[in-house]
């Protein structure tokens, strides 16, 4: 496939990393932490029940709660509220993980792929952080799925899955040929930036024909790395509101956890991840691989140790960070959040002033750059009100918060922070709602419960009743009977 079979996107932006930009595409190794915070919320953030006890010992690979693994072996050794790096800058039920230094893993050895991805906690690192044996068992309910890794990383300050590109091709390749066999398909489409012009030489160096792999080029156009975006460039196929990809019988993954699922399939659980460590000015860019759970201040002194650049911009601003690219991310306080699935980028230094928004002016720029087809300026509106009902009008869901249109918006309005809060507060009222209907379901229950126990109470004292009527009646019975004989005893 080439650039002329590649379907419209409408809207999205033209982004390009500056043209100074230094971006070292090492991979850089970050010593073991001696402490992992491993929060118990899943992606959904519903809070999960630990299977492990304080002062366990457990093992790199071993579940510590559903879906969730130690990055490395020691003991657990608290079971507190922690700061996570998420929008919300909440405090989240964490497990704390004292490493030993030893780094013993346990073996992943399910005879199931599936179940082998699974057991080896195979989350997605491109964004949302997703079960990826879940992804796959709903793309293949349809029969035979179509196969898409997505390498597409198009928004300047990140550049994980470029540098993974560069400095292991082959064996992003061989990890697409494992998946290929796994799902029983002819071959994948493996679509990236026309601008990742090193990693696109290093994949062709390696033959990726040889791999039953097709390399498709796109346009820069953010963010077509999102899923819907994608799959509309690569297929045509336009996602519903309600619809992901596998809804539709494609599974569409990240190509680095394409190569997780292919180190799961070896017996290896997915404990770490490749993170990029950007100065706010996107001038310098370094790639690190780190255990989930290590603290990010750790990981910063550690991207600092390493480069100057970042070292300096450190110390220009020690105080927060922004935890994802530059339009995607939110601001956060550099603190021991732990680095999970989702953090594929950290930028560090200090941010641009945010600029006094005015009242909108109706001019619809957001509207075209819009890449789902929103209409931002109506979700802010419903946002700023709290109106959930007229956001999910408005599809709330399917804004990918790209902050697209804040990028464009003449009144310098935060509409994806709005965006960000709308999605919060109806995940909130959800849970509520959630919680109402089961309070409202136990309580119907107790009552029926109680209704049953006193019906079967009086059923149980009428019964008794009559068997003591009876009891009477049968005794004068035998009375009368008694008296009866007597009378006609013949008299001596
Ligand atoms: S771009 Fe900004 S000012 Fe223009 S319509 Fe959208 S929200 Fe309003
Ligand atoms: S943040 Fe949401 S509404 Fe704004 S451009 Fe992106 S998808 Fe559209």
């Amino acid at each position: 496939m080439n650039h002329t079979d590649i379907h419209p996107l409408s809207g999205g932006l033209a982004l390009s990393v500056p043209t100074n930009a230094h971006i070292d595409a090492t991979l850089h190794t970050a010593p073991l932490a001696p402490q992992l915070y491993l929060p118990l919320v899943d992606y959904s953030r519903t809070v999960l029940q630990p299977n492990v006890t304080l002062g366990q010992s457990v093992l790199a690979g071993q579940s510590v709660a559903r879906g969730i693994i130690a990055p490395s072996s020691g003991t657990i050794t608290a079971y507190i509220e922690h700061s996570w790096p998420h929008p919300s800058n909440t405090q989240v039920p964490t497990l704390v993980l004292q490493s030993d230094g030893q780094d013993r893993f346990i073996p992943i050895d399910h005879v199931h792929p599936l179940e082998r991805i699974e057991a080896a906690a195979v989350h997605g690192l491109g964004g949302a952080g997703f079960s990826t044996a879940a992804k796959i068992r709903k793309a293949c309910e349809f029969g035979r799925p179509t196969l898409v890794v997505n390498a597409v990383e198009c928004e300047p300050g990140i550049a994980c899955d470029d540098a993974l590109m560069q400095q292991q091709p082959r064996a992003v390749l061989e990890a697409c040929r494992s998946l290929i066999e796994l799902l029983g398909v002819y071959s994948a489409q493996f679509a990236i930036e026309d601008d990742k012009q090193l990693a696109l030489n290093a994949l062709q160096a390696c033959e990726p024909e040889q791999y039953a792999v097709d390399i498709v080029t796109l346009p820069v156009i953010y963010p077509s790395g999102a899923e819907a975006p994608l799959i509309q460039r690569l297929t045509g196929i336009a996602l519903e509101y309600d619809q992901r990809a596998a809804d539709v019988g494609v599974v569409c993954l990240n190509v680095a956890t394409v190569l997780s699922i292919h180190n799961a399939l070896q017996g290896r659980p997915a404990v770490d991840r490749i993170v990029s460590i950007t100065t706010q000015d996107l001038h310098h860019s370094i790639n690190i691989r780190t255990r989930f759970g290590t603290p990010v201040n750790a990981l910063m002194t550690f991207a600092a140790s390493i480069n100057p650049a970042i070292a300096t911009a450190l110390q220009q601003n020690s105080s927060t960070i922004t935890v994802g690219g530059p339009l995607s991310g939110f601001q956060k306080t550099l603190d021991t959040s732990p680095i999970l699935a989702t953090t594929n980028a950290l930028l560090v230094g200090p941010a641009d002033p945010v600029p006094t928004p005015s009242a909108c002016i109706r001019c619809a720029e957001c509207t075209v750059a819009c890449p789902v087809n929103l209409l931002p300026q109506e979700l802010y509106t419903a946002a700023v009100t709290e109106d959930i009902d007229t956001a999910n009008r408005y599809l709330l869901d399917v804004c990918v918060l790209c902050g697209c249109c804040d990028l464009v918006c003449p009144a310098d309005i935060p509409l994806t922070s709005w965006f960000r809060f709308a999605k919060d507060a109806k995940r909130q009222r959800q849970q509520e709602q959630t919680a109402a209907t089961l309070a409202r379901a136990r309580s119907d229950n107790h009552n029926e419960r109680e209704t049953r126990r006193a019906q079967e109470k009086a059923e149980a004292d009428a019964a008794r009743r009559a068997q003591a009527a009876q009891r009477k009646e049968s005794a004068a019975d035998i009375k009368a009977a008694i008296a009866r004989a007597k009378n006609r005893r013949p008299r001596s």
